[in-house]
């Protein structure tokens, strides 16, 4: 799996104080500075000091542009908002993200959530090497099938456990998963072959079957999507693929993510943002 950004919104953390304050002032923030919308935003010494350690840490190439007052203000008002639910301003910078090499079960987890919007490769314009359809490159490898016993629902009928070793079982594991696939692709080109048009021949693909897709979202959505997919029970595909997202959203969005990391991700109430 590859995540990438291929756009994002500039200054999202300005734009979400911008958003926050307009609601609290009664002058226009059209008409006002930066700087005169965060005026009354109190940053102290600490949060100074905090800031500067991230500006510091982080990989930004000129550090002396940063105006570490200015900075202190968005990272007080984010928090501020954060603590106390004011998601609402978070809904207006967007992030769209690309990523290569998932399987159709990790795909059809992640648009279930509602307010994301996708682009799907679709299956009729796909080749698949029927000889050698290489795991990694047509369907995706599942790293849980090496371990012998793997958290996760539903594993308690393993009866083999019984019956074989560890090495048998964990070899009799791979040997059903690649040759399954390598049948289906082969059943799938065959199909092709006999004149049967690939949207009706890709319904006997498997679901470990890649596909590529882009996605956006705004950074509440991504918070949401991260309480229920970064979760220690979500499955395991899905949630690498959300710790990448997360990863750059810390870049994009550095407050904003590092408030959530440390303070609001893996909590038990999901029910926001
Ligand atoms: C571990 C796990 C197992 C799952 N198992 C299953 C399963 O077996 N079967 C299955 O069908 N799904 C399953 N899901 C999917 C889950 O039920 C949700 O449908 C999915 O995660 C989308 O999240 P969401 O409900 O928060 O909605 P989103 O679309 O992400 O929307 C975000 C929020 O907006 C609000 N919202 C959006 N639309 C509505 C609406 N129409 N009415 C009211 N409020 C709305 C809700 O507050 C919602 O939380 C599973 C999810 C997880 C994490």
């Amino acid at each position: 799996m590859e995540v990438k950004v291929i756009e994002a919104t500039e200054d999202p953390e300005v734009t979400i104080c911008k958003a926050a304050r307009n609601d609290y002032l009664d002058k226009w923030i059209g008409d006002m500075t930066f700087e005169e919308i965060m005026a009354d935003i109190d940053a102290d010494d600490e949060d100074r000091g905090s800031v500067k350690e991230q500006i510091d840490s982080s990989m930004k190439s000129d550090n002396n542009s940063f105006d570490i007052e200015t900075e202190a203000k968005k990272q007080v008002l984010i928090n501020h908002l954060l603590e106390h639910g004011h998601f609402g301003p978070f809904e207006h910078p967007h992030i769209t993200i690309s990523v290569k090499g998932i399987s159709r079960s990790c795909m059809a987890q992640i648009t279930r959530h509602r307010h994301v919007s996708f682009d799907i490769q679709s299956m009729r314009y796909v080749e698949f090497d029927e000889n050698n359809p290489e795991p990694g490159e047509a369907y995706i490898e599942i790293p849980e099938l090496d371990t012998i016993n793997p958290a996760g629902r539903n594993v308690s009928q393993a009866d083999a456990y019984d019956e074989l070793s560890d090495d048998e079982i964990l070899e009799r594991r791979q040997e059903i998963y690649h040759n399954s696939i390598q049948d289906s692709f082969e059943e799938y080109n065959e199909l092709l072959r006999l004149g049967v048009a690939p949207e009706h021949a890709r319904m006997v693909l498997p679901i470990g079957t890649n596909v590529n897709m882009v996605f956006t979202l705004n950074a509440r959505m991504l918070m949401h999507v991260a309480d229920m997919r970064a979760a220690a029970d979500a499955q395991g595909e899905i949630r690498e693929m959300t710790e990448n997202v997360l990863d750059i959203a810390e870049d994009w969005c550095p407050y904003t993510f590092e408030y959530y990391n440390s303070k609001m991700k893996n909590r038990k109430n999901r029910l926001a943002p």
